[in-house]
């Protein structure tokens, strides 16, 4: 069985920029609307539940309120410099000088909705607790409506 959250519909949803190096329009800084999904499967549990799921939504209304209105910067691309109280982000010719207020630093290589899913998936792992019964969770984040990646993780071996 599997118990769904629509980012949308339980407004876990945040608005950023990104760019994707090398794109030949995404490559341009640009913005989207975003949201976060959530796919919970396992066994219903003596409570008639698979597990108390507002806690969950309540997690990733916490990361969607650290990205929303923030330019969204891949740490792990070399061209990211922190440079006083500003991120230096140089690629391909270009150079983008941001206030790091105005940043969420995520620890991936691009920022793209497949890298987003799993910094998120990477933060529920660590934070969320799931009952035995939950054999596994499923990330998704949607750059608008209707398109998005998906990624997920097995909790039991
Ligand atoms: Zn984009």
């Amino acid at each position: 069985m599997r118990l769904e959250i629509n980012g949308w519909s339980s407004k876990i949803t945040f608005s950023a920029t990104h760019i994707i190096p090398g794109h030949y329009k995404c490559g341009r800084l640009h913005g989207h609307d975003y949201a976060i999904n959530a796919t919970i499967f396992g066994t219903i549990g003596a409570d008639g539940v698979i597990m108390d799921f507002i806690s969950v939504k309540e997690f990733l209304r916490k990361i969607a309120a650290e990205l929303d209105h923030k330019v969204l910067i891949p740490l792990r691309d070399e061209g990211v410099k922190k440079d006083g109280d500003s991120i230096r982000y140089s690629l391909r010719g270009k150079e983008y000088l941001f206030p790091l207020e105005d940043c969420a630093l995520l620890d991936v290589a691009v920022a793209s909705a497949e890298e987003l899913a799993d910094f998120v998936l990477g933060r529920v792992k660590e934070k969320v607790h799931f009952p035995d019964n939950v054999s596994r969770v499923e990330i998704g984040v949607d750059e608008g409506e209707g398109q998005g990646a998906w990624t997920g993780i097995d909790l039991k071996a």
